[in-house]
Formats: C-alpha cells, structure tokens, sequence
C-alpha cells in the first residue's frame, strides 16, 4: 500500500477528511492524489481491492473513490462487499470508470455507490463532486463549517465555539476536535487518534493524547460540556453530542 503523508501545517487550516483513492494506474492516482490535497483533503492510496482493504482495517477514510477496472476483485465487486458489511456500509464510495455506458452507471448505483464519474473529468469536477457526496451523506454539512450539536467548528477560521463562545483551544486540541467531530459516536483508540489526529510519521507517547483530552475536556467543561468527550473503559475516547446520561460510559479519565 502506498502512503502519503500529510502536511500537519495544512492541516491546522484545513479540512481533515480523508480519502482513500483506489486506483491501479500509477499516473491517474498521482493525479487524484495531487488534486485531493490541493482541495485540502488527506489521502491515502491503494493499487487494488486487497491493499484498499487493508488500509480500511487500519484506518477510516471519509470516502473511497474507487476505480472500477481494478487487476484482481474489481472495484465494482468490492464496492457491493463494503456495501453488504454493517461496518462499511457507511462508507461513501465514488466509483471511477473509463466506460461511460449508461448501463454500467445503473450498475454502479445500484450496488450502492454514491455516485459515479466517467474518465476523464477535471479536477475541479471530481471535488465538486466529492465535496457534494460528503454533505449528502452528513459527513459535514459545509466543508468549512462541521456542526455537532450547539458546537460549531470552522475549519476557514480555525474557530471552535459552542453558542456565541469561542473555546480557547491549542492547534492540536482544535484537530483532536476535527477529527471527533466529523466521527461522532465511534470509539477510538490512543493509536488510532494519534495516527489521524497527529500522523503517522511523528511518534508520540500514547498518554499525549490522554493530556489533550483532559484539557479538551477542561475547556468544554468551562461551557458546562465535558460530557462531549466520553471515555470508554479498555478501548479509549468518543465524541458524542447524544445525551451522555444514557450512556454507559463514564466521563473521567
Ligand atoms: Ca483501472
């Protein structure tokens, strides 16, 4: 599998959504690759079915764009898999073809991909399009703007705020934030949000994390709002807006 590392600093100022590009020839997926991070996109890249599906076991993309004509399972066939498992039935998948029969893209959607794109399209076309899926889908309702609940984060003004209050929150604290909050009610692990919220290349000790979550905590706290951030015993964080009382998890670390 092919990784490409992120840029932390643009990633202070822009979306963190990640897409995972799946694609077996090298110059097309350079080129998505290229244009996703011009978008202000993470990406993360696979050559077939089986490197996409190990990256999905260790990481959750956003949205899989996905060629059809793959070597091996192609990607209309892993497409109806992901769509058939509750785990990734969620998923939002673009399906890439250079065939642009009609019959071929009632195909495609009727195994429950998203939408589907004909080669060639312009870089301007495929954000567009990916932008348009991720709000359809409720993965944001406005790329420059992630809502949950009363707290509002804008991704342009690098602004956290519940109400009219701005939370004073560090660069990192406001990407812990980013990342829970367009990944509500799942629980992750140290190493998972260390991998999306900090990267992979930088290593950092695991309790880090537990340090910036207490202080997340304390400033949500300041707004009557530390049950936001909910630890789950033996697994590790989850950011719910749902009412924490219901929940069987207890909020101190
Ligand atoms: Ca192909």
């Amino acid at each position: 599998m092919l990784k490409y590392p992120i840029c932390p600093y643009l990633n202070l100022i822009m979306p963190s959504l990640t897409i995972l590009v799946v694609e077996d020839e090298d110059a097309i997926r350079g080129m998505l690759m290229m244009v996703l991070e011009q978008a202000g996109f993470r990406s993360m890249a696979a050559a077939d079915a089986q490197d996409a599906q190990k990256a999905l076991d260790e990481a959750l993309p956003d949205l899989i764009l996905l060629d059809w004509m793959l070597p091996g399972t192609s990607g209309v066939e892993w497409a109806r898999r992901l769509k058939k498992d509750p785990l990734y039935r969620e998923l939002p998948i673009i399906l890439l073809t250079a065939r642009g029969e009609e019959e071929d893209k009632v195909r495609g959607l009727e195994i429950g991909a998203d939408d589907y794109m004909t080669k060639p399209f312009s870089p301007k076309e495929l954000v567009a399009r990916i932008r348009a899926v991720l709000r359809r889908t409720g993965k944001v309702n406005d790329l420059a703007q992630i809502t949950q609940g009363d707290l509002v984060l804008d991704t342009e003004q690098h602004r956290l705020s519940i109400g009219d209050k701005q939370l004073d929150v560090s660069p990192t604290e406001f990407r812990l934030m980013q990342f829970f909050m367009t990944h509500p009610d799942k629980v992750f692990n140290r190493t998972q949000l260390l991998d999306q919220v900090w990267g992979r290349s930088v290593y950092i000790e695991e309790r880090t994390v537990d340090v910036h979550i207490r202080r997340l905590r304390k400033i949500l706290g300041e707004h009557g709002r530390e049950d936001l951030v909910q630890t789950v015993r033996g697994f590790g964080y989850r950011f719910s807006v749902a009412d924490s009382s219901t929940a069987s998890t207890s909020t101190t670390s």
